[in-house]
């Protein structure tokens, strides 16, 4: 061990990147949730010619974001008939993808032992992960089996009896990854409640699946922040786009902290092309849409998994009839042999996480699964 690195990052290992290493291109990649669909030859080719005629590589890119925030904040406003809700730039913080943002908002809240933060298993593994490489602790609360929602008198419990450090977060997903669940009345109210030391993170990357959103209700709470990416519905994963929208001294600070130039210019270009151009790129939700409840009937109806309804553009499978352990090893084994046979999922939380891909992708990937369950 070099002598020079903090102790207890020690037993933290990297994040493994999806795909997890090279994967063969023949392989349905239904394993991170991000669009089937690339972004159009016409949509690349004009950000192409933007490239080629308006961006000076040797210049640095626009550090303000300016522009973008602007588009941004007319995006989420399309989304909301409510004036009250109506959001401005300067309440708008762009983030290298998402992830950037979680660690911002670690940094801001918890660093130096000043906090914990607190998830709800199962769910996105990333804020545990970074908050871990922070030397920040995670407290982890219970969902209820039936629905995943989370367990609300345990959750109350368990934030009022932490000691110190405090807990200084909650992060939810709304809807949740990977169970598809959304935030239900109860757990809304639930964290309308929470008292105002504590920031809630409500992480709506799915959103545009899901048609759900707490953004009209932002302005009553000064303690909470919404994320969204650009990585799922606006297809561009691979440049690295997410924002946060929140009161103005929250985003004040988070603008603090970013790295000065931690959007490049090729990736605010394309984020812009996106927004210019969503009437192209939206569409295409209805038809993962229509293909998710279409899978979501095949399989329900299958003997050996139980399946749970999902709001986003994944769903959540679990074996009926295996123990934990029993369980751990069996969808391992599936995940494992699954890829084999062309499809890559995701084996969490104690099951199985499956992104809607195209009509061809899922009905190959349903073939496989079937013949991979009766097999079991
Ligand atoms: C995919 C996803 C994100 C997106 O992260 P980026 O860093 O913006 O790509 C954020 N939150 C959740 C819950 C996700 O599933």
């Amino acid at each position: 061990m070099l002598k020079f690195i903090r102790s207890d990052l020690a037993t933290l290992s990297a994040y493994p990147p999806n795909p997890g290493g090279k994967v063969p291109h023949a392989v349905d990649r239904l394993d991170a949730n991000e669009s089937p669909y690339d972004l159009p030859p016409e949509l690349k080719e004009k950000l192409a010619r933007a490239y080629l005629h308006h961006l000076e590589t040797n210049r640095y890119p626009d550090g303000s974001h300016f522009a973008l925030k602007e588009e941004i904040a007319e995006y989420v406003n399309s989304y909301s008939a409510d004036l009250n809700g109506v959001i401005t730039p300067d309440e708008i913080s762009i983030g290298n993808g998402s992830d950037e943002l979680i660690r911002s908002i670690l940094i801001a809240t918890c660093l130096g032992k000043e906090g914990s933060i607190s998830i709800a298993n199962p769910t996105f593994s990333m804020y545990a992960i970074l908050a871990e490489t922070l030397g920040i602790e995670v407290v982890n609360l219970a969902r209820c089996e039936t629905d995943f929602s989370i367990d609300l008198l345990a959750a109350q419990k368990t934030i009022a009896s932490a000691g110190t450090p405090p807990i200084r977060v909650v992060f939810v997903v709304h809807p949740n990854s990977p169970t598809g669940n959304a935030l239900n009345a109860a757990e809304l109210e639930w964290l309308r409640s929470l008292k105002e030391e504590i920031l809630v993170v409500i992480d709506e990357a799915y959103f545009e699946f899901s048609q759900t959103s707490v953004v009209n209700e932002l302005r009553q709470h000064p303690n909470w922040i919404i994320l969204r990416t650009f990585s799922k519905a606006l297809r561009l994963a691979s440049l690295r786009i997410g924002y946060a929208i929140a009161h103005r001294e929250l985003i004040d600070v988070l603008e603090k902290i970013r790295l000065p130039y931690n959007l490049p210019g090729f990736t605010q270009m394309a984020a812009s092309i996106a927004l210019n151009n969503r009437e192209t790129l939206l569409p295409s939700i209805a038809e993962t849409l229509k293909e998710r409840d279409r899978i979501y009937d095949i399989l329900s109806r299958h003997p050996k998994i139980r399946i749970w309804p999902s709001r986003a553009n994944f769903f959540y499978a679990r074996l009926k009839t295996a123990t934990e352990e029993n369980s751990h090893r069996l969808l391992s084994h599936l995940t494992r042999t699954l890829k084999d046979r062309g499809t890559s999922i995701r084996h969490t939380g104690g099951g199985l996480r499956i992104t809607i891909g195209t009509p061809d992708e899922n009905a190959r990937t349903i073939e496989r699964l079937q013949m991979l369950l009766d097999d079991l």
